[in-house]
């Protein structure tokens, strides 16, 4: 090892190294020796210094290897690939460390197809023949490149050189068989050579988890264990990693205390996978105790606390992480910042979504693929879907996550066309549609009411082997509905082979409801609750189509049932941002400190509306939202005292964004059309289902949600 502060002296005092007039008790450090130096602090300056200094004493000549190998090394791990590879071309006689050197280069560098050529042109001219080293750096090549069919000659070759019992050699095959999934030859590789250590297992183990084999991941745990193998940090890393694909607590906490019992240094990596797992595994808390349990923070460990936060929903806490971090001063990377704006998306916290666009912006992390489909995300999801384009626009770098990202954003907001234009755009561009693209699809079709195009997309995706999930069948069944075509919906939701959910028979009786096909809405929303007695949204529904066929026994009944078991439906929330500041409000909110001018903003504008046909509602509060039966209850849901104070509060061109925790109600919508109207404002309302733009008097969802 070498030792740090001679390091650091050489390197700082390297140019005067030479001078003739140095002390004679100090002999000038041995040139190869400062060339490796230079290597590993990759200062390539210095090196070249060297180098001059070996040109001038006439010891670069084509038979000097040693001297020759040492520069190539040192030009390789300086990324300067051109100059290795030329005084490599240059050498008369190259030995292994010459062939190796550069081929460690070029693996280093990601050029994996130029280490296979060297191996060829070694196997097939050269007078060397590869050793265990050089075959170790070609499969690394073999792995990062998954080029199996190389990596499988390369097998041929160990196994005729009788290579393949090295271990060195066999980590490699395994690690390149793992990742490059053939689990067949890593079984067959294992089972040919006894003894297996604690490598080989952390070479397996990340190469299938990489791809997602989870099954294959345990059987190579249970083999391990049986095998009495020690663990290492790395070890740990990948079997918290398998906990967490497999959102196996009970097996995450019994390698946690495996890990408390064993000698093993809980580093950041491991607590990270730690608190990942516990994330994963939906035990925020334990994940937070791991956090709290730590010496020292990085921004690894902040990002993985945030992220568990996050995908437990505690959206709030996940940003409340954030502002701890910066304010302990860690730097905020791009996965920092996806995982911040994804939960700021939860919350629709358009305005911290704007100042977190703005820091990417000025940390230079905005261009980064995974923070872009984050804004795309944080954009739909608070609203503005223009801003989302924006953002999706001028991104240069796109995967399918941000083709995605746009057209589900688009569907979401009811905008079909724009939805199935940007899926066109993602075909030209020759990027592979997957199983949530074709989610917005779908649903993009289904608020333009594209039956048959919806049909032949089922269809397109089968051909492209993805197999449709309750998503999508849902989807289709939407479409149907919509369509007013309740039978075909009917009868293919009962001839697919698929476990329907509550949220399929919902739209379906939403459906009937809103196509007034009481008799079969009612037949099916029974059969339903007897499937699930305990469904609010179901009895709601139940509720308000009875209430809308005027059948009030029918509505007492279901109301009495609700009473008897003991159902409540969640209270109608909605909320606003203004300033930074949310403001949330029930129905008949009066906790408010504006409240009463806030009523009487409300009660002004239903009185400007009035001239243009807005009747109250109150034959029944329809669907699984507010159950009060006076207009005077109608007229403060909370959307509507939401939308009151956001006129109140915002200037004059602004457009309002609202929240609402439930399903907008038929009174409220049409209202709030008619406010957009008469106030001359763009107002967006987000409800459980969808976003619905209003604007002059209509709204994006065409009174079909
Ligand atoms: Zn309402
Ligand atoms: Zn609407």
């Amino acid at each position: 090892m070498l030792n740090p502060r001679k390091t650091h002296a050489s390197l700082r005092y390297g140019p005067y190294l030479f001078k003739h007039n140095q002390s004679p008790s100090a002999p000038p450090p041995h040139p190869i020796k400062l060339l490796k130096l230079s290597a590993d602090t990759k200062n390539l300056k210095f090196g070249k210094l060297i180098h001059a200094y070996l040109i001038i004493t006439n010891r670069t000549t084509k038979n000097n290897a040693l001297e020759t190998n040492s520069l190539i090394n040192f030009y390789a791990k300086c990324n300067e690939l051109f100059t290795a590879r030329k005084l490599f071309d240059g050498m008369r006689q190259r030995n292994l460390v010459s062939w190796s050197a550069l081929m460690t280069g070029y693996l280093h560098n990601g050029f994996s197809f130029e280490v296979i050529r060297l191996l060829k042109d070694m196997v097939s001219g050269d007078a060397v023949s590869p050793n265990e080293y050089i075959f170790a750096i070609a499969l690394a090549s073999c792995s990062h490149s998954r080029r199996v069919e190389e990596g499988q000659q390369c097998h041929c070759y160990i196994l005729k050189s009788g290579l393949v019992f090295h271990q060195y050699v066999r980590n490699a095959l395994l690690h390149m068989y793992s990742k490059c999934f053939s689990f067949q030859e890593v079984m067959w590789i294992w089972n040919l050579v006894p003894g297996n250590d604690v490598f080989a297992y952390n070479s397996v183990l990340s190469g299938v988890l990489e791809n997602g084999y989870l099954k294959e991941g345990f059987e190579v745990l249970r083999r391990m264990v049986s095998d009495r193998v020690k663990w290492d940090t790395v070890t740990y890393v990948n079997v918290f990693g398998l906990c967490a694909c497999l959102k196996d607590l009970r097996l995450g906490l019994q390698v946690h205390g495996k890990m408390l019992m064993s000698d093993v240094e809980c580093d950041a990596y491991v607590s990270s996978a730690m608190i990942n797992m516990y994330g994963k595994c939906r035990e925020a808390l334990n994940a937070r105790r791991v956090f709290d349990g730590l010496r020292s923070q990085n921004v690894v460990l902040w990002t993985a606390i945030i992220a568990a936060y996050f995908q437990n929903g505690c959206f709030e806490e996940a940003l409340n992480f954030f502002s701890k971090m910066k304010l302990d001063g860690a730097r905020p990377n791009e996965f920092t910042f996806a995982v911040t704006l994804n939960a700021t998306a939860g919350l629709s916290a358009i305005r911290l979504g704007h100042l977190l666009h703005a820091c990417t912006e000025k940390s230079g992390f905005k261009d980064y693929v995974t923070v872009g489909n984050a804004l795309i995300n944080m954009y739909a999801k608070s609203g503005n879907i223009q801003a989302a384009n924006k953002v999706f626009s001028d991104m240069t770098l796109r995967d399918t996550i941000t083709w995605n990202a746009m057209i589900c954003g688009y569907s979401h907001h009811g905008l079909g066309k724009e939805a199935l234009n940007v899926f066109q755009e993602m075909l030209v561009a020759e990027e592979y549609p997957n199983y949530v693209t074709f989610i917005g699809v779908l649903s993009a079709c289904c608020h333009l009411g594209l039956v048959q195009e919806g049909f032949c997309y089922l269809n397109q995706m089968k051909e492209s082997n993805i197999v449709p999930g309750l998503e999508h069948y849902t989807c289709i069944v939407g479409l149907l509905s919509k369509a007013g075509r309740l039978d075909d919906a009917q009868n293919f939701m009962r001839s697919m082979p698929v476990k329907w959910d509550v949220v399929a028979w919902r739209t379906l009786i939403n459906a009937c409801h809103i196509h007034r096909n009481y008799g079969l809405g009612k037949r099916i929303a029974e059969w339903v609750l007897e499937m699930d007695p305990n469904d609010v949204g179901t009895y709601m529904l139940l509720s308000n189509m009875y209430a809308k066929a005027k059948r009030w026994d029918g509505v007492v009944k279901i109301r009495k049932l609700m009473r008897d078991k003991n159902l409540k439906k969640e209270p109608g929330v909605s909320w606003i941002e203004i300033r930074n500041v949310a403001h949330v409000f029930v129905s008949e909110d009066t906790k408010h400190p504006e409240h009463n001018e806030i009523y009487e903003k409300v009660k002004e504008l239903l009185t400007m509306i009035k001239p243009l046909g807005y009747v109250p509602d109150t034959g029944a509060v329809l669907h699984d939202v507010e159950d009060e039966q006076k207009d005077h209850y109608l007229s403060y849901h909370s959307e509507k005292l939401a939308i009151a104070y956001g006129l109140m509060k915002t200037p004059s061109k602004a457009p309002i964004i609202v929240i609402k925790n439930l399903r907008m109600c038929d009174d409220c919508h049409l209202a709030v059309k008619l406010i957009s109207k008469v106030a001359n404002r763009m107002i967006i309302v987000r409800d459980t289902n969808r976003f619905h733009h209003f604007q002059e008097g209509y709204c994006s969802c065409a009174d079909y949600w």
